[in-house]
């Protein structure tokens, strides 16, 4: 497709693909709206960072470079250790396949045009950041203290009732609670629902469910058939990181308590593909293959990364920035349920490595939304069962399932359409 067609598709979908490269520029506010049927995604509440004015003259990114450059003479560099040598190897080896899809990105006259627009709301206007609403939620103290069980989300049923031709219908709500901890909480319906917890209002995207829980109670979620199981599976744990300000934003676990995840009794019968978000630690990433995977039944097929930039396509720290690399990872295996020779799974299409998604990150290290891309390499009919652990929102079709799963489903990240 020409450059025309790419912008048009990624207007409506969210997915601007890069002619002949493995690289997909990814707007995470487009993607998600296809969950919604009465509301939309607030792009001024998600994109709250790295929207500074994109006004870098060349001149300006000299100095700045030459500026940091000196900074890090300053600092007096450390030698690096044998597992730090050994992540820098990891890293030199992915920068050319990384700055390769930059390229592509700073090529596309037409998306970069767009880059700086995918802020405005749709009244024309972007609203000031948002700031932290004192009587915002935090679902994790509230799911650990003992009245937990007993809190009640109520959902809001709503029944239309179309009168005349003229679509003019009168809303007959009915409200239904059922616990918010520890319960699956499906809206299985069309259409977006409403539910209110406490005093606050939640925004339930149609054939959307979560399960809201400590990763002690999550055999909750276990179907009870394997046939009920789920074909992608999306993780993104809280690992532990050592850095204080990312601490503050939820609380991490160390890494054996995720060994004992139950992904084989989570998956289907039919297989999964299962997609883990890491870091760039190089323990980590020994720990995932040693490890992890063996543990879960999962063979290892590919790893894929996320680049972040900012709004004029720079990425957001320099690429060689040793505890900031501007990229994630993300690893991704097959688990091959009860027949590892089944005809499914023969039929698959393999998943390709070294995949590139770029995206303008939103704020709280939200990751962006990549089951759509993943999809043609999922096991079992269709539609595909989907899961995300950890998860801090929700999507249409999908289940998610962690302490917070509510987290960005508040309705002040959204707009009534
Ligand atoms: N993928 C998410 C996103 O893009 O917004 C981010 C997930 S974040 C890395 C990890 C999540 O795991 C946080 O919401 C955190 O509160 C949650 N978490 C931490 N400890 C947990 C536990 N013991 N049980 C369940 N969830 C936990």
């Amino acid at each position: 497709p020409n450059n025309n067609q790419n912008l048009s598709t990624f207007i409506k979908s969210g997915f601007y693909y890069f002619k002949g490269s493995n690289t997909v520029f990814i707007d995470p506010v487009r993607v998600l709206n296809q969950s919604y049927t009465q509301f939309t995604v607030t792009p001024s509440a998600y994109y709250s960072r790295f929207f500074e004015p994109n006004r870098r003259t060349d001149e300006h990114l000299i100095i700045s470079e030459h500026k940091r450059k000196r900074k890090r003479k300053e600092k007096k560099v450390r030698e690096l250790n044998e597992r730090e040598q050994a992540a820098d190897q990891r890293h030199q080896r992915v920068k050319p396949l990384l700055m390769k899809a930059l390229e592509c990105l700073l090529e596309a006259d037409d998306l970069l045009l767009n880059l700086g627009k995918l802020r405005i709301d749709d009244c024309g206007t972007f609203e000031p950041k948002l700031t932290v609403e004192s009587d915002e939620q935090s679902f994790v103290e509230l799911g650990s203290v003992w009245q937990a069980p007993l809190f009640e989300i109520s959902l809001h049923i709503n029944q239309d009732h179309r009168l005349t031709q003229d679509c003019i219908f009168v809303q007959n709500c009915e409200k239904r609670n059922v616990p918010a901890f520890g319960c699956l909480v499906a809206n299985d319906t069309n259409s977006d629902m409403e539910a209110d917890f406490l005093n606050r209002r939640y925004v339930i995207p149609k054939q959307s469910s979560f399960y809201m829980s400590d990763l002690k109670q999550i055999h909750g979620l276990i179907p009870g058939k394997h046939e009920c199981g789920f074909n992608l599976i999306v993780i993104d744990p809280p690992w532990e990181n050592g850095s204080a300000n990312q601490k503050l934003k939820y609380p991490t676990l160390p890494n054996r308590h995720f060994l004992s995840l139950p992904i084989q009794r989570l998956a289907h019968a039919d297989g999964a593909v299962i997609a883990l978000w890491v870091t760039n630690k190089e323990k980590l990433r020994i720990f995932v293959e040693k490890d992890l995977f063996p543990k879960w039944g999962v063979k290892y097929m590919a790893t894929h990364y996320w680049l972040k930039v900012k709004a004029d396509g720079s990425l957001i720290s320099e690429l060689d920035l040793f505890h900031h690399r501007p990229y994630e990872c993300l690893i991704l295996g097959y688990y091959y349920g009860k027949d590892e020779d089944s005809e499914h799974l023969s039929k698959l299409k393999s998943i390709p490595d070294c995949q590139v998604y770029i995206s303008i990150p939103g704020d709280y290290s939200r990751k962006p939304p990549i089951g759509e891309i993943l999809r043609e390499y999922i096991p079992g009919l269709e539609p595909a069962r989907c899961l995300e652990l950890f998860a801090r929102e929700l999507l249409g079709g999908w289940t998610s399932w962690g302490n917070e799963p509510l987290r960005f489903q508040d309705s002040r990240y959204f707009t009534r359409k």
